[in-house]
């Protein structure tokens, strides 16, 4: 059998080229080395809005304002002298042709995601003189891959925060601690950290219920965003026991907060069910030192403080020794 195709298979190639390249789902645009247009296929018309016979023949940068002229000459200079294909990905820049897309109106862009590809088309004689810009639609996969990363950054905040404070959990205010001890060990600026306890916070329960408690626990946390500062890292350590870090903070500077904390909470009134409920706190402070050769060696030091605070009558804070 021949290896050729019949004759009339060959001069009817230009009616199937024609056809496949109205038929396929990807753009097609040929142009040459001075950037006028040759291939223009119905995907490309039908997003552009522009007629295959109205554009052929004009310039690429002329007819598509958007394209970045220098970027694209570039990025189509290495086709013509490598004659390998480049390929554009939508993560770096969204798109080549500035088209419409018929998604929601949620998607955070109402522009087409592509992918694009730069083939160079050599000639009979071999030389490469023009080259094929191939657009692929990627708004659907860009679309999903913006959800799940949403999703995620959701879960990530959810996953760190106390339902009932919206303070940090103790699993990653444990984590920024970690973390935190790492850079002083380095960076050896002051920083200090709090720890405080509710006083006889049983009786509050005891007296006024469960529900009442917890109501009790949200006001605190709230007093304690407020008396301290946005980059002090604020957490809920257990039922009624609250940590702060506090960044470029000596012992004294600490004890300051820790006594706004401890007055306005035994100011302030918390209202349940008709009820005012009214509460102290003990806390403990303690600066970091290089003594402490682990993190929680540092946190048990606040602690003891705290636990002499109780032992002192309560209602007061102290500093580690
Ligand atoms: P002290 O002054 O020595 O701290 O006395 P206290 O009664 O506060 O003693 P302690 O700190 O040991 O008691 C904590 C109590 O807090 C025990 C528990 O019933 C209650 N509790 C723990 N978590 C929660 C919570 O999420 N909600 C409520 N309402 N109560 C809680
Ligand atoms: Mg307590
Ligand atoms: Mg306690």
């Amino acid at each position: 059998m021949s290896k050729h195709l019949p004759a009339h298979a060959s001069a009817n190639s230009e009616h199937w080229q024609q056809a496949i390249l109205a038929a396929i789902e990807v753009g097609i645009v040929v142009v040459d080395r001075q950037f006028t247009i040759h291939e223009f296929n119905q995907f490309m018309e039908n997003h552009s809005g522009i007629e295959a016979s109205q554009i052929q023949g004009t310039n690429l940068f002329e007819a598509f304002k958007e394209i970045d002229k220098s970027w694209f000459e570039n990025k189509c200079q290495a086709v013509f002298s490598m004659q390998t294909p480049v390929f554009l990905i939508w993560e770096q820049r969204q798109y080549l042709f500035k088209f419409g897309t018929s998604r929601p109106i949620t998607s955070s862009s109402d522009h087409m995601y592509q992918n694009i590809t730069i083939l160079p088309v050599p000639s009979k004689s071999g030389e490469v003189e023009r080259v094929c810009i191939i657009v692929y639609d990627m708004t659907d996969q860009a679309m999903s891959k913006e959800r799940v990363e949403k999703l995620n950054d959701e879960l990530e905040v959810i996953s760190r925060v106390d339902d009932l404070t919206g303070l940090f959990n103790r699993r990653y205010w444990q984590e920024r601690f970690e973390r935190e001890y790492k850079l002083t060990i380095r960076n050896k600026k002051p920083i200090s950290v709090l720890i405080l306890d509710i006083d006889h916070f049983k009786q509050v329960n005891d007296t006024h219920g469960h529900q009442a408690g917890d109501q009790v626990i949200k006001s605190l946390a709230m007093l304690i965003k407020k008396a301290t500062r946005e980059t002090d890292i604020c957490g809920r350590y257990g039922g009624e026991e609250f940590v702060v870090l506090l960044p470029d903070t000596t012992t004294e500077t600490a004890r300051i907060v820790g006594e706004r904390i401890r007055k306005v909470s035994q100011r302030y009134l918390v209202k349940h069910e008709q009820v005012e409920i009214n509460f102290t706190i003990s806390a403990g402070i303690a600066q970091f030192d290089s003594k402490y050769t682990r993190p929680l060696m540092w946190l048990e030091a606040a602690d003891q403080a705290l636990y002499r605070a109780k032992e002192s009558g309560r209602n007061c804070v102290l500093l580690a020794d």
